[in-house]
């Protein structure tokens, strides 16, 4: 893949510098009208879970589509805010932040899930039935490629448990909470259609307790191919079954009411390529490998989780292939891939990382001192810086060198 809409990706690393993500704009509305269109038969709210790629171009471009926006944090809401969403059309859904900050968020406007009972009571006893909320259950489902991505089990941090039902009721009587919404998301990644139907069900068991409910939001986790021969999950199948479940519900419960969905990864990771320069092709006795101009710092995820990118050498496409383990420059081990398959390599080629967009520059840090890498957006056509890249100038910006 050496072009996005028309725009070769060579000229823009010559433009703009590596490394870089560029992300397609098309890719991202394609998929939002992919997740509306499987939906069709509910009321459906999408919100574009912001965490998974911030840039504020992206933002607008998610809400000139019309859609809604899930954040983690206060930082977050205030991006959303800035982008142009109205705060109702932002649900906030953090885990463990203190009290404070919900309250900041209750007073920006968005909307308000809570996951855990310690901090409902704290909101029941300040704001009563006066400011509506939505609370997040954990169904205690293992869920998804691994533990570190699965948020729904027993054990997980997320969420107020589905055994704690009785006195989750307890709490929203006491305080006559205007409970809005009940909340699900179990992970990333997640293959099975059946984790997301029997969390669905746990959620309908709990949610017919409450009476003025307007939406049940069944998050995300909806898995993508990263590898060639991997399998996403089977979203013809997901969405006849849950919105018949989803109907049915509403049938029982007496009243239509809302399906929210909090998509990242599917609306946004295949948009994105992260672009790297070759600096150096290293043969050692049993492997070569590849060293570019990035590492951890930029692109955490294959280090971090495990998690297997496809990887492409764009400047020399039709050489034959010989394997490869392509690292970075951190002084760490930073394995982007082993034992790949790449058309010969030489110094100076550009390689691009697929499926770079969800989780990418969000995740990307200053570490060995680095600079983090600039933004591209191909929009309409054209290629529009959305990020500079940064300069040293903003790594020593908040540091203050006190005199010894
Ligand atoms: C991260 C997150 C999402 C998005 O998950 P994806 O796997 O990127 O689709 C949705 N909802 C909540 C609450 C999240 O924390």
């Amino acid at each position: 893949m050496n072009t996005i809409q028309g725009v070769n990706l060579l000229d823009v690393c010559k433009e703009f510098g590596t490394p870089l993500y560029v992300y397609d704009a098309d890719k991202i509305v394609q998929q939002i009208d992919k997740l509306r269109s499987h939906f069709s038969r509910v009321p459906l709210q999408l919100k574009y879970a912001a965490k998974s790629l911030t840039n504020i171009s992206v933002l607008k471009l998610v809400k000139a589509q019309g859609i809604g926006l899930d954040v983690v944090s206060v930082e977050e809401a205030l991006l959303g805010i800035k982008a142009g969403f109205a705060p109702e059309e932002i649900s906030y859904t953090p885990n463990c932040v203190s009290f404070e900050e919900i309250q900041e968020a209750v007073a920006l406007g968005v909307a308000i899930n809570i996951d855990n009972l310690p901090i409902l009571e704290e909101f029941g006893k300040t704001y009563g039935s006066s400011v509506a909320c939505c609370v997040r259950i954990n169904p205690n489902i293992m869920a998804g490629g691994n533990t570190k991505i699965s948020v729904g089990h027993s054990f997980s941090k997320f969420g107020i448990s589905a055994l704690q039902l009785d006195e989750l009721v307890a709490v929203v009587e006491k305080h006559e909470i205007d409970i809005s919404g009940v909340h699900v998301h179990t992970g990333s990644d997640i293959l099975d259609v059946d984790v997301f139907l029997k969390s669905a069900q746990v959620v309908f068991d709990i949610a017919k307790h409450f009476s003025n409910l307007r939406f049940i939001d069944f998050g995300s986790g909806f898995k993508i191919n990263y590898h060639q021969e991997d399998k996403s999950t089977n979203l013809d199948e997901l969405s006849e079954k849950l919105q018949d479940a989803f109907l049915k519900f509403c049938d029982e419960y007496g009243k239509p009411l809302e399906m929210w969905l909090e998509p990242g990864k599917i609306l946004v990771s295949e948009s994105g390529l992260f672009l790297a320069k070759v600096n150096v092709v290293k043969e050692n006795p049993q492997v070569t490998f590849v060293g570019v101009d990035s590492g951890f710092n930029h692109l955490i995820r294959p280090m971090f989780y495990d998690a297997y990118q496809h990887i492409e050498n764009i400047s020399n496409p039709d050489a034959a292939k010989k394997k490869y383990n392509v690292v970075g420059y951190i002084c760490e081990t930073d394995t982007f891939g082993s034992e790949r398959e790449l058309s010969e390599v030489r110094s100076g080629d550009i390689l691009a990382i697929h499926n770079a967009g969800a989780y990418g520059f969000s995740m990307a840090s200053n570490y060995n001192s680095r600079r983090r890498p600039a933004e591209v957006m191909v929009y309409k056509g054209k290629a529009h810086l959305i990020r500079q890249r940064e300069t040293l100038d903003d790594i020593l910006k908040n540091q203050i060198a006190i005199d010894l």
